[in-house]
């Protein structure tokens, strides 16, 4: 993943940079049955549709809220049919929606463990980055392990902490040409530039939070590889090959999640080594 963070300075004060494909939209496409793509070039929304309304994974900002709507409505749904709205953490890219959205649907929130907060304060507690967004009610507080459940689709949430300590990555079965394949939502591993690893007085366990992600996300079964932004899987890249080839499924990728998931974490250990020194 790119990052136009300046300075750890400036980190404190700024909010997120908005890199340059964060507002550009992108054609929605289908990953599996009932399983679609919503988001913007650079920011993954996720639509799970289901015989009793939708579940949506990812508000993005609120001016991202217009693109993900367009293209619910371009697949043929209605974004009012939005029951539930969940999350991949706590940073605005991917939550300062979340109010719009349940304005817009009546849709529920549920939100992990220790992200709980900072949704409902518009950002605020979150470590290092300000927040200043609408606040969000947010009806169900998630545990490790539970499961969501919707018109017979069931989603699972994995507390992945470290990039934020409620970071979550989701899981669900999905079919494709009747065949069942695991989906992994990775939430994010990524140590962001400013992030301290070591004595950390305001998110004191961080380093210990991020080395229990990497043993969840490497203990996971991925068939169908996806994440917070499509830079995770190379979702561009894949989705183009969707009208090359219909043969195969492009986000069927279990070796392409392992090499992320192994890189990623050579990465964060690479930075915790730099920082204890
Ligand atoms: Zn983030």
């Amino acid at each position: 993943m790119r990052f136009c963070f300046p300075s750890a300075l400036l980190l404190a004060t700024l909010p997120l940079c908005a890199q340059s494909d964060w507002n550009d939209p992108f054609p929605p496409h289908r990953i599996a049955d009932n399983l679609y793509y919503v988001g913007s070039k650079g920011l993954s929304t996720y639509l799970i549709t289901t015989s009793q309304g939708h579940i949506l994974i990812n508000s993005s900002f609120e001016r991202t809220v217009p693109i993900i709507r367009a293209n619910v409505e371009k697949l043929g749904f209605k974004f009012i049919d939005v029951k539930i709205l969940l999350n991949s953490h706590a940073h605005g890219d991917h939550v300062e929606g979340n109010a719009l959205v349940k304005e817009l649907t009546g849709a529920k929130v549920y939100i992990m463990e220790g992200d709980e907060k900072v949704v409902e304060s518009g950002g605020e507690g979150q470590y290092l980055y300000k927040g200043g967004w609408k606040p969000c009610k947010v009806d169900r507080v998630l545990k490790d392990g539970d499961t969501v459940t919707l018109g017979g689709v069931t989603l699972s949430a994995h507390l992945t902490p470290g990039h934020t300590r409620g970071c979550t990555t989701w899981t669900m079965k999905a079919n494709d040409r009747g065949k069942s394949y695991d989906v992994v939502i990775v939430g994010s591993p990524n140590v962001n530039p400013g992030f301290q690893l070591v004595n950390n007085k305001v998110y004191p366990g961080i380093a210990a939070d991020y080395a229990r992600t990497f043993k969840v996300l490497k203990a996971l079964h991925c068939d169908i590889f996806l994440g917070a932004h499509g830079a995770y899987y190379g979702m561009a890249e894949k989705a183009a090959l969707l009208h090359k080839d219909s043969s195969r499924n492009p986000f069927v990728d279990p070796a392409g999640y392992r090499a992320y998931v192994e890189e990623r974490e050579q990465a964060y250990l690479h930075t915790l080594k730099q920082q204890s020194r």
